[in-house]
């Protein structure tokens, strides 16, 4: 049985990693969703959930176009906004959640995005991931967003255990230090869509192998 890996050595390893992130993926925050404004953001991320972030911004260009502010969004016709948005999956659920939450931004917040976690968490259709992303992107606070990349990846270099989006947040937060909060999901997710994919990860040219223990590395 392997050995256990002490604090130290944790720390250590995690350096490592992060150091080698930054060198290969740069330290620019990137956002994959495309806007202009938080609001536009905050529907995006909405958008988002069960769907790539490529097929959302395709559908966002009209969209955005169509509804210009929370208001139109807060007025707008429950079918006539499925219709918009139908390609996106999830067509119901989101456009009631989109129309509810700007109806939620003009009735309590004036059409502003709010800045802190409980008010987002007030928000309709908006949870933990969304407010994160917002709270990044939009306000710089230092958070963590787990999606998919950032569950599986993370559990495979031993930096968190649990199936938990919310548990992992927390797992992540006691082992990256803050100042690397936005940029792990940044940059994981590029590792996710590059190298270390779902089906089959490509150990053998990844940066992280000598620093993973789920590197699988066959020997030639
Ligand atoms: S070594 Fe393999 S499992 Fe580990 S991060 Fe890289 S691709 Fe993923």
């Amino acid at each position: 049985m392997a050995k256990r890996e002490t604090k130290a050595e944790l720390k250590e390893r995690v350096e490592k990693v992060l150091n080698a992130l930054d060198q290969e993926y740069g330290t620019e925050y990137i956002c994959y969703l495309n806007h202009e404004t938080p609001w536009q953001l905050l529907i995006a991320v909405i958008l988002s959930a069960q769907c790539t972030d490529a097929r959302v911004n395709m559908v966002t260009v009209d969209l955005f176009q169509k509804y210009k502010s929370p208001k139109d969004f807060a007025e707008a016709d429950l079918r006539e906004l499925e219709k918009d948005i139908h390609s996106l999956g999830f067509y119901h659920m989101k456009a009631k959640n989109i129309i509810s939450c700007c109806q939620d931004l003009m009735s309590r917040f004036g059409g502003n995005v709010p800045d802190t976690m409980e008010e987002l968490l007030s928000l309709a259709g908006v949870g933990r991931k969304t407010a994160n992303v917002i709270l990044g992107n939009i306000y710089d606070q230092p958070s963590i967003v787990v999606d998919t990349h950032v569950k599986r990846i993370s559990k495979k270099l031993g930096f968190a255990k649990s199936e938990d989006p919310e548990k992992i947040e927390y797992e992540l937060m006691k082992v990256l230090p803050k100042e690397h909060w936005i940029l792990w999901n940044i940059q994981i997710i590029t590792l996710g869509r590059s190298i270390c994919v779902a089906r089959s990860p490509k150990c053998v040219e990844c940066f992280l192998r000598e620093l993973c223990p789920s590197a699988q590395i066959q020997p030639s």
